[in-house]
């Protein structure tokens, strides 16, 4: 059996390019070397309550939004249930030096409108810089369906720094707070993100915010429902060793089991870096395999999975961003836990019901599990026991810090060993390859014919930027003009 297209990896950018395949007659197979789907988004249960993992909340779904448009051709927007973050506050900044919170509203009107409230000498500059936001959060191929693809030049990362923008506000640190936050969504440290790193990302939630009924796993399975429906297959458990190639370019993939698959095309959705060790030797460039094992990755996480015995309310459709101290914020991964800033949400969020289970994102460096790295060593008392006492650790700070979490049990620790576990990346990287200031940003398309990349590393980190990405790369194989032209009935 020869399939058109094999894709590596079924994470959101790999589902959701074997479904537009798929959808325009592709015989497509996906490959998932974990034993579910989407590993790192499907979240998990434990003792009746559902845990999200990898999705939390999504930037630009708001009925106008051209993201908008692209859930509507996936027919995302029939299977999933949509429901809006708080609008007086989606997420809200806690200084935990000052004690002081501050909300930020949902929309560009109302941010400047609480913005000019908090900092009223700050009024003009924060609407100059929320109007350069608006602008430039949705200029990405694929939102904007009138500019030529080749002139986004995505390919190499450039321009002024987020630290450098937010000089303007160095009289308002909790301003530069507020306005760098959400670089602990896309990894990169606003010393090395380009402004526009930071408009995609931040901008779409500025733009809008929602959840997903059924969290990342109601995300999964209707990505998992569209595929059945095109006919589309998934293979579990299937961990590809490397590719194949003919003089005419890739002809298909070979397991770790041996067995080998035939196929016109693949897409290869893991993290770059490992691209170059599936290849046989002499079929791409040295100086363009060396270029991608050398890409610089983003940090790793510990995420604490924990129950409240009281209830979480003020987590209901609202995240909180903890920074110890004003300012803009930087990679703090050297520091230690209790000096960190981090991430809290809802563990499943939802409109209603009842709220106990938290998730809390702390970016840290692999360094600090790496002895345990060796396999026979993961499951040693050894590691249960460090992660046991990191885990409580992280829970007494999260309680010093918050007053609300006083009453905290911990279910359970992922540490950069789960995450490099669940995707692969290198050390676990929370948002794989950055997208830092000067790097280059891979290409869907390579020279070896059939050959394509996909993932986070193509557009940028989450539910955005994988269906951008996943776009880029199946417009690359069906012809952009063909899926611009089709989004074009969606709006
Ligand atoms: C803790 C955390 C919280 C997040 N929160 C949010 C959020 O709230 N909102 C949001 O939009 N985004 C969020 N993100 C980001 C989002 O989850 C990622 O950007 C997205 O899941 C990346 O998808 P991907 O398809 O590029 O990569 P992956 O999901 O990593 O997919 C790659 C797949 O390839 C598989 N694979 C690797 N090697 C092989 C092989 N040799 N053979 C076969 N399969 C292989 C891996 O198992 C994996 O499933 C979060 C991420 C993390 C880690």
């Amino acid at each position: 059996m020869r399939y058109d297209a094999i894709i590596i990896g079924a994470g959101l950018s790999g589902l959701t390019s074997a479904l537009l395949l798929a959808r325009s007659g592709r015989r497509v197979l996906v490959l998932e070397q974990n034993a579910q789907p989407a590993p790192v988004v499907r979240g998990f249960s434990r003792g009746g309550l559902y845990f999200d993992t990898g999705f939390h909340y999504a930037g630009g779904l708001g009925e106008t939004s051209p993201f908008r448009t692209l859930f509507r051709h996936l027919g995302l927007e029939e299977k999933l249930q949509l429901f809006p973050f708080a609008e007086e506050g989606f997420d809200c900044l806690q200084i935990s030096s000052s004690g002081e919170r501050f909300l930020l509203p949902v929309g560009f009107s109302a941010i400047r409108e609480k913005l000019g409230e908090y900092f009223p000498q700050a009024r003009t500059a924060i609407a100059g810089y929320l109007d350069e936001i608006a602008t430039k959060w949705s200029n990405f191929p694929y939102l904007d369906l009138d500019t030529a693809i080749a002139d986004f030049a995505m390919e190499t990362v450039h321009g002024k720094s987020l630290h450098e923008r937010l000089q303007e506000f160095t009289a308002w640190p909790q301003l530069q707070s507020l306005l760098s936050m959400h670089s602990l969504h896309y990894g990169v440290s606003p010393d090395a993100a380009s402004t526009t790193l930071n408009a995609q990302v931040a901008g779409s939630y500025y733009h809008s915010v929602h959840g997903i009924v059924g969290g990342g796993r109601g995300l999964v399975d209707a990505l998992l429902a569209l595929l059945t429906e095109a006919g589309a297959e998934v293979r579990c458990r299937s961990e590809v060793a490397g590719l194949l190639t003919t003089a005419d370019g890739v002809s298909g993939v070979r397991l770790t089991t041996g067995e080998e698959i035939l196929a016109g095309n693949v897409v290869v959705t893991l993290n770059p870096t490992l691209l170059p060790q599936l290849l046989p030797p002499g079929v791409l460039r040295p100086a363009y395999l060396k270029r991608l094992k050398n890409l610089r990755q983003t940090p790793s996480a510990y995420i604490v999975f924990a129950q409240s015995r009281k209830s979480l309310e003020f987590l209901r459709r609202r995240n909180l961003f903890i920074q110890p101290r004003a300012g803009i914020f930087a990679d703090d991964t050297h520091r230690p836990l209790e000096e960190r800033a981090f991430y809290l949400a809802a563990a499943g969020q939802g409109p209603d019901g009842d709220i106990s289970g938290l998730v809390g994102i702390v970016p840290t460096g692999y360094a600090e599990v790496a002895a345990w790295e060796a396999d026979e060593l993961r499951h040693s008392a050894d590691y249960g026991a460090q992660k046991q006492q990191i885990g409580e650790r992280l829970l007494r700070i999260f309680a010093q810090q918050c007053p609300e979490l006083a009453d905290l049990e911990l279910i359970e620790l992922a540490t950069p060993l789960t995450l490099r576990d669940y995707s692969q990346a290198p050390e676990g990287a929370i948002y794989g390859v950055g997208r830092f200031i000067g790097q280059y940003n891979p290409h869907p398309a390579t020279r070896l014919p059939g050959l394509f990349l996909s993932g986070q590393a193509i557009a940028a980190p989450g539910l955005l930027g994988t269906v951008i990405a996943a776009y880029l790369t199946s417009g690359s194989i069906l012809g952009h003009e063909y899926l611009r032209g089709e989004l074009r009935t969606c709006r």
